[in-house]
Protein backbone atom coordinates (compact mmCIF):
# COMPACT_ATOMS: atom_id res chain seq x y z
CA UNK A 1 0.00 0.00 0.00
CA UNK A 2 1.84 3.13 -1.14
CA UNK A 3 -0.58 5.13 -2.28
CA UNK A 4 -0.04 4.14 -5.75
CA UNK A 5 -2.77 4.35 -8.72
CA UNK A 6 -5.45 1.78 -8.23
CA UNK A 7 -4.89 -0.88 -10.43
CA UNK A 8 -8.48 -1.48 -11.00
CA UNK A 9 -11.59 -0.08 -11.07
CA UNK A 10 -14.29 -0.24 -7.99
CA UNK A 11 -16.91 -2.92 -7.85
CA UNK A 12 -19.12 -1.14 -5.73
CA UNK A 13 -19.34 1.63 -8.12
CA UNK A 14 -20.32 -0.55 -11.47
CA UNK A 15 -24.18 -0.03 -12.48
CA UNK A 16 -25.62 -3.60 -11.51
CA UNK A 17 -23.55 -3.97 -8.78
CA UNK A 18 -25.42 -5.67 -5.89
CA UNK A 19 -23.22 -4.67 -2.62
CA UNK A 20 -24.72 -2.39 -0.57
CA UNK A 21 -22.51 0.71 0.86
CA UNK A 22 -22.57 2.90 3.90
CA UNK A 23 -20.36 5.10 5.61
CA UNK A 24 -20.76 4.92 9.65
CA UNK A 25 -20.47 8.66 10.09
CA UNK A 26 -20.23 10.90 13.36
CA UNK A 27 -19.22 14.54 14.09
CA UNK A 28 -17.36 13.35 17.23
CA UNK A 29 -14.71 11.32 18.33
CA UNK A 30 -15.43 8.62 20.70
CA UNK A 31 -18.82 8.15 20.42
CA UNK A 32 -18.42 4.55 19.62
CA UNK A 33 -18.27 4.69 15.80
CA UNK A 34 -15.97 1.89 15.13
CA UNK A 35 -17.70 -0.25 17.86
CA UNK A 36 -20.73 0.09 16.19
CA UNK A 37 -19.44 -0.78 12.64
CA UNK A 38 -17.97 -3.92 14.09
CA UNK A 39 -21.04 -5.22 16.40
CA UNK A 40 -23.19 -4.07 13.19
CA UNK A 41 -21.06 -6.04 10.85
CA UNK A 42 -20.50 -9.02 12.90
CA UNK A 43 -24.23 -9.07 13.54
CA UNK A 44 -25.15 -9.13 9.89
CA UNK A 45 -22.62 -12.11 8.92
CA UNK A 46 -24.40 -13.82 12.24
CA UNK A 47 -27.76 -13.45 10.29
CA UNK A 48 -26.00 -15.46 6.85
CA UNK A 49 -24.71 -11.37 4.88
CA UNK A 50 -21.29 -11.46 3.36
CA UNK A 51 -20.08 -8.66 4.96
CA UNK A 52 -16.68 -6.65 4.58
CA UNK A 53 -15.81 -3.83 6.65
CA UNK A 54 -13.15 -1.05 5.45
CA UNK A 55 -11.66 0.92 8.47
CA UNK A 56 -11.68 4.39 6.24
CA UNK A 57 -10.28 6.31 9.74
CA UNK A 58 -7.33 6.10 7.93
CA UNK A 59 -5.15 7.60 10.97
CA UNK A 60 -7.32 6.51 14.03
CA UNK A 61 -7.66 3.35 13.23
CA UNK A 62 -8.96 0.77 15.73
CA UNK A 63 -11.00 -1.80 13.71
CA UNK A 64 -8.40 -4.60 13.79
CA UNK A 65 -8.24 -4.49 17.07
CA UNK A 66 -11.71 -5.32 17.91
CA UNK A 67 -12.02 -7.75 15.50
CA UNK A 68 -9.10 -9.62 17.14
CA UNK A 69 -6.75 -9.39 14.05
CA UNK A 70 -3.31 -9.07 14.88
CA UNK A 71 -2.11 -10.41 10.93
CA UNK A 72 -1.78 -8.19 7.96
CA UNK A 73 -3.53 -9.15 4.27
CA UNK A 74 -1.62 -11.17 2.36
CA UNK A 75 -1.50 -10.05 -1.55
CA UNK A 76 -2.17 -12.78 -4.14
CA UNK A 77 -1.15 -10.88 -8.27
CA UNK A 78 -2.17 -7.38 -7.28
CA UNK A 79 -5.06 -7.93 -5.12
CA UNK A 80 -4.80 -7.53 -1.32
CA UNK A 81 -6.61 -10.48 -0.16
CA UNK A 82 -8.29 -9.31 3.39
CA UNK A 83 -8.09 -11.44 6.68
CA UNK A 84 -11.63 -12.21 7.92
CA UNK A 85 -12.69 -12.21 11.42
CA UNK A 86 -15.86 -13.21 13.25
CA UNK A 87 -17.34 -14.16 9.75
CA UNK A 88 -16.72 -10.13 8.24
CA UNK A 89 -13.95 -9.09 5.98
CA UNK A 90 -11.64 -6.45 7.30
CA UNK A 91 -9.19 -4.23 5.55
CA UNK A 92 -7.87 -1.31 7.85
CA UNK A 93 -4.23 1.25 7.48
CA UNK A 94 -3.37 -0.40 10.67
CA UNK A 95 -2.39 -3.86 8.64
CA UNK A 96 -0.03 -1.61 6.59
CA UNK A 97 2.00 0.18 9.09
CA UNK A 98 4.63 -1.60 11.37
CA UNK A 99 3.89 -1.63 15.22
CA UNK A 100 1.94 1.26 16.62
CA UNK A 101 3.46 3.66 14.06
CA UNK A 102 1.15 6.63 12.95
CA UNK A 103 0.24 7.26 9.36
CA UNK A 104 1.46 10.66 8.53
CA UNK A 105 -0.17 11.49 4.93
CA UNK A 106 -1.71 14.25 3.67
CA UNK A 107 -5.29 14.40 2.52
CA UNK A 108 -4.51 13.56 -1.15
CA UNK A 109 -3.11 10.29 0.37
CA UNK A 110 -6.16 9.90 2.50
CA UNK A 111 -8.77 9.57 -1.04
CA UNK A 112 -5.81 7.31 -2.71
CA UNK A 113 -5.79 4.96 0.03
CA UNK A 114 -10.00 4.91 -0.04
CA UNK A 115 -9.72 4.29 -3.55
CA UNK A 116 -7.14 1.55 -3.35
CA UNK A 117 -9.33 -0.35 -0.22
CA UNK A 118 -12.22 -0.17 -2.44
CA UNK A 119 -10.58 -1.34 -5.90
CA UNK A 120 -7.36 -3.62 -4.94
CA UNK A 121 -8.95 -5.73 -1.90
CA UNK A 122 -10.12 -8.48 -2.97
CA UNK A 123 -13.92 -8.69 -1.31
CA UNK A 124 -15.54 -11.05 -3.07
CA UNK A 125 -19.05 -11.00 -4.04
CA UNK A 126 -20.33 -8.78 -0.62
CA UNK A 127 -23.80 -8.36 0.46
CA UNK A 128 -22.66 -5.41 2.34
CA UNK A 129 -19.54 -3.30 2.84
CA UNK A 130 -19.70 -1.46 6.11
CA UNK A 131 -16.86 2.00 6.26
CA UNK A 132 -15.58 3.19 9.21
CA UNK A 133 -15.89 7.00 8.84
CA UNK A 134 -13.38 9.20 10.48
CA UNK A 135 -14.71 11.80 12.47
CA UNK A 136 -16.21 15.20 11.32
CA UNK A 137 -17.04 16.13 7.75
CA UNK A 138 -13.89 15.89 6.36
CA UNK A 139 -11.87 14.36 3.09
CA UNK A 140 -12.54 10.74 3.08
CA UNK A 141 -16.55 11.34 3.25
CA UNK A 142 -16.44 13.29 0.38
CA UNK A 143 -14.10 10.87 -1.38
CA UNK A 144 -16.77 7.78 -0.21
CA UNK A 145 -19.56 10.10 -2.24
CA UNK A 146 -17.29 10.52 -5.33
CA UNK A 147 -15.90 6.98 -5.38
CA UNK A 148 -18.90 5.08 -4.57
CA UNK A 149 -22.40 7.74 -5.45
CA UNK A 150 -24.75 5.26 -4.17
CA UNK A 151 -23.20 4.35 -0.82
CA UNK A 152 -25.62 6.05 2.25
CA UNK A 153 -24.51 6.81 5.39
CA UNK A 154 -25.17 5.97 9.19
CA UNK A 155 -24.77 8.74 11.55
CA UNK A 156 -23.69 8.14 15.05
CA UNK A 157 -24.05 10.06 17.77
CA UNK A 158 -24.78 9.99 21.71
CA UNK A 159 -27.39 12.24 23.39
CA UNK A 160 -24.58 15.12 24.27
CA UNK A 161 -25.88 18.26 22.74
CA UNK A 162 -22.03 19.17 21.77
CA UNK A 163 -22.42 15.54 19.84
CA UNK A 164 -25.32 16.40 18.32
CA UNK A 165 -24.80 19.57 17.41
CA UNK A 166 -21.99 18.04 15.00
CA UNK A 167 -23.55 14.99 14.16
CA UNK A 168 -25.55 16.74 11.76
CA UNK A 169 -23.15 18.62 10.54
CA UNK A 170 -21.68 15.40 9.54
CA UNK A 171 -25.26 14.41 8.64
CA UNK A 172 -25.74 17.23 6.66
CA UNK A 173 -23.09 16.67 4.09
CA UNK A 174 -25.47 14.80 3.08
CA UNK A 175 -27.23 17.26 1.25
CA UNK A 176 -24.16 18.39 -0.85
CA UNK A 177 -23.00 14.69 -2.01
CA UNK A 178 -26.99 13.25 -2.52
CA UNK A 179 -26.33 10.47 -0.62
CA UNK A 180 -29.17 9.41 1.77
CA UNK A 181 -28.88 8.88 5.49
CA UNK A 182 -30.61 5.49 6.21
CA UNK A 183 -30.86 6.79 9.81
CA UNK A 184 -29.67 7.72 13.11
CA UNK A 185 -28.23 5.35 15.64
CA UNK A 186 -27.81 7.07 19.51
CA UNK A 187 -24.80 5.08 21.31
CA UNK A 188 -24.56 5.49 25.07
CA UNK A 189 -28.06 6.59 25.35
CA UNK A 190 -28.32 5.70 28.73
CA UNK A 191 -26.73 3.70 31.86
CA UNK A 192 -29.03 1.37 33.11
CA UNK A 193 -29.65 1.41 36.80
CA UNK A 194 -27.99 -1.99 38.19
CA UNK A 195 -30.38 -2.47 41.12
CA UNK A 196 -33.73 -1.44 39.13
CA UNK A 197 -35.67 -0.93 36.15
CA UNK A 198 -34.85 2.47 35.62
CA UNK A 199 -32.27 4.79 32.91
CA UNK A 200 -29.70 6.64 33.82
CA UNK A 201 -29.02 9.65 31.27
CA UNK A 202 -25.57 9.79 32.06
CA UNK A 203 -24.86 11.79 28.67
CA UNK A 204 -28.42 13.88 28.87
CA UNK A 205 -31.30 12.35 27.02
CA UNK A 206 -33.52 13.07 23.65
CA UNK A 207 -29.97 13.97 20.96
CA UNK A 208 -30.20 10.83 18.82
CA UNK A 209 -34.07 11.86 17.89
CA UNK A 210 -33.19 14.97 17.97
CA UNK A 211 -30.55 14.75 15.03
CA UNK A 212 -32.94 11.85 12.91
CA UNK A 213 -35.58 15.30 13.06
CA UNK A 214 -33.09 18.02 12.38
CA UNK A 215 -31.93 15.49 9.40
CA UNK A 216 -35.12 14.71 8.16
CA UNK A 217 -36.16 17.96 7.96
CA UNK A 218 -32.40 19.20 5.88
CA UNK A 219 -32.70 16.32 3.79
CA UNK A 220 -35.99 16.12 2.62
CA UNK A 221 -36.17 12.73 3.25
CA UNK A 222 -37.56 10.24 6.56
CA UNK A 223 -34.37 10.00 8.60
CA UNK A 224 -35.40 7.35 11.30
CA UNK A 225 -33.71 6.92 14.98
CA UNK A 226 -32.67 3.12 14.39
CA UNK A 227 -31.72 2.45 17.88
CA UNK A 228 -30.66 3.31 21.04
CA UNK A 229 -27.58 1.44 22.48
CA UNK A 230 -27.37 2.04 26.28
CA UNK A 231 -24.06 1.82 28.11
CA UNK A 232 -22.32 -1.34 29.01
CA UNK A 233 -18.84 -1.85 30.22
CA UNK A 234 -18.86 -5.27 28.38
CA UNK A 235 -18.97 -3.62 24.44
CA UNK A 236 -15.29 -1.81 25.67
CA UNK A 237 -14.09 -4.89 26.73
CA UNK A 238 -15.02 -6.78 24.26
CA UNK A 239 -13.64 -4.13 22.02
CA UNK A 240 -10.45 -4.45 23.76
CA UNK A 241 -10.30 -8.15 23.44
CA UNK A 242 -11.38 -9.00 19.79
CA UNK A 243 -14.87 -10.20 20.91
CA UNK A 244 -17.85 -7.85 19.59
CA UNK A 245 -20.42 -7.95 21.73
CA UNK A 246 -23.18 -9.68 19.62
CA UNK A 247 -20.75 -12.94 20.42
CA UNK A 248 -20.04 -12.88 23.63
CA UNK A 249 -23.56 -11.93 24.62
CA UNK A 250 -25.90 -11.66 21.66
CA UNK A 251 -29.27 -11.60 23.60
CA UNK A 252 -27.96 -8.73 26.20
CA UNK A 253 -30.06 -5.37 25.27
CA UNK A 254 -27.13 -3.78 23.67
CA UNK A 255 -26.70 -6.53 21.08
CA UNK A 256 -30.06 -6.40 20.72
CA UNK A 257 -30.46 -2.82 19.50
CA UNK A 258 -27.18 -3.41 17.38
CA UNK A 259 -28.61 -6.05 15.63
CA UNK A 260 -32.19 -4.21 15.09
CA UNK A 261 -30.26 -1.61 12.93
CA UNK A 262 -28.38 -4.38 11.13
CA UNK A 263 -31.22 -6.19 9.88
CA UNK A 264 -32.70 -2.21 8.69
CA UNK A 265 -29.74 -1.73 6.65
P1 LIG B 1 -15.27 6.19 17.78
O1 LIG B 1 -14.94 5.19 16.75
O2 LIG B 1 -16.50 6.98 17.48
O3 LIG B 1 -14.13 7.07 18.13
P2 LIG B 1 -15.21 3.96 19.66
O4 LIG B 1 -16.06 2.91 19.05
O5 LIG B 1 -13.74 3.79 19.58
O6 LIG B 1 -15.65 5.40 19.13
O7 LIG B 1 -15.69 4.11 21.17
C1 LIG B 1 -15.02 4.98 22.07
C2 LIG B 1 -14.86 4.26 23.41
O8 LIG B 1 -16.13 4.07 24.02
C3 LIG B 1 -14.25 2.87 23.27
O9 LIG B 1 -13.42 2.63 24.37
C4 LIG B 1 -15.45 1.96 23.28
O10 LIG B 1 -15.14 0.67 23.75
C5 LIG B 1 -16.38 2.67 24.22
N1 LIG B 1 -17.81 2.47 23.95
C6 LIG B 1 -18.46 2.68 22.77
N2 LIG B 1 -19.79 2.44 22.89
C7 LIG B 1 -19.99 2.07 24.19
C8 LIG B 1 -21.15 1.69 24.95
N3 LIG B 1 -22.37 1.67 24.41
N4 LIG B 1 -20.96 1.36 26.26
C9 LIG B 1 -19.73 1.39 26.80
N5 LIG B 1 -18.60 1.74 26.16
C10 LIG B 1 -18.72 2.08 24.86
MG1 LIG C 1 -13.13 4.92 15.71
Amino acid sequence: LRGGTPTRVIPFAQPGSLTRVYGVASGKGGVGKSSVTVNVAVAMAQSGLKVGVLDADIYGHSVPRMFGIDRGPTQVDKMIMPPQAHGVKVISTGMFTRGNAPVTWRGPMLHRALEQFLSDVFWGDLDVLLLDLPPGTGDIAISLAQLVPSSELLVVTTPQVAATEVAERAGTIAAQTRQNVVGVLENMAYLPCPHCDERIDLFGAGGGAAVAERLTTVLGHDVPLLAQIPLDVRLREGGDAGVPLVVSDPDCEASKQLRTVADRL
